[in-house]
């Protein structure tokens, strides 16, 4: 499964927002875009007005780096959310909240979507009693999620640690048992990071 595997912290600069793919790094100090905001690269300092299409890009950019969706994936998305009803940018980001990984980081057991997506392939979770190590399986209204029983010490103090997360209101949580249960679809209020979703839309429909 591609994924991409360059530098974390050259992407928020490049996106100029933080985009919290370090985990505990991120709320720190050492955080590198606190020290340094300018894009990467020998011109990233200079100001230049991005044209339309360069919003459009970056918006797209920003949500594919913060869900660490390839472009391959992430064009699938939109063409299922467009065929969806309702609208096409709220539909983008409710597929994209309804990723395992993404489940597994809004439950609080992971600091970073990566991590998230590597607790996921490494086969610690169950969906509805069964083994689900694919990332990009999409949760719906019911669905049960779940630590294995026999899982490590690693896992195990995951769980632990997840007592002050507060997790989105889709999600009914058991933070003793490491368990969320799905209780209603994802909605764009439920989604805590500034994106213009119809920036992405429009990029897509030229
Ligand atoms: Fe981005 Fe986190 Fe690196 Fe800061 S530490 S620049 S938020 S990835």
């Amino acid at each position: 499964m591609a994924r991409y595997t360059g530098p974390s912290c050259k992407l928020c600069r490049r996106e100029g927002t933080k985009l919290y793919l370090k985990g505990e790094r991120c709320l720190s100090d050492k955080c590198a875009f606190n020290r340094r905001t300018a894009a990467p690269g020998q011109h990233g300092a200079a100001k230049k007005k991005l044209t339309e299409y360069g919003m459009q890009l970056r918006e797209k950019q920003k949500a594919k780096r913060y869900y660490g969706v390839l472009e391959k994936q992430f064009k699938n998305y939109y063409v299922k959310a467009d065929n969806q009803e309702g609208i096409a940018g709220e539909n983008l980001l409710r597929l994209l909240e309804r990723r395992l990984d993404n489940v597994v980081y809004r439950m609080g057991l992971a600091a970073s979507h990566k991590e998230a997506r590597q607790l996921v392939l490494h086969g610690h979770f169950t969906l509805n009693g069964h083994k689900a190590n694919i990332p990009s399986i999409l949760v719906k209204v019911g669905d049960v999620i779940a630590t294995k029983e026999t899982d490590s010490t690693k896992i195990k103090g995951l769980v632990e640690a997840m007592g002050d997360h507060i997790a989105p209101k889709w999600l009914d949580i058991d933070k003793n048992a490491g368990v969320a249960k799905v209780i209603a679809m994802p909605e764009r209020d439920d989604i805590d990071f500034e994106f213009n979703e119809q920036l992405i839309i429009e990029l897509y429909s030229k």
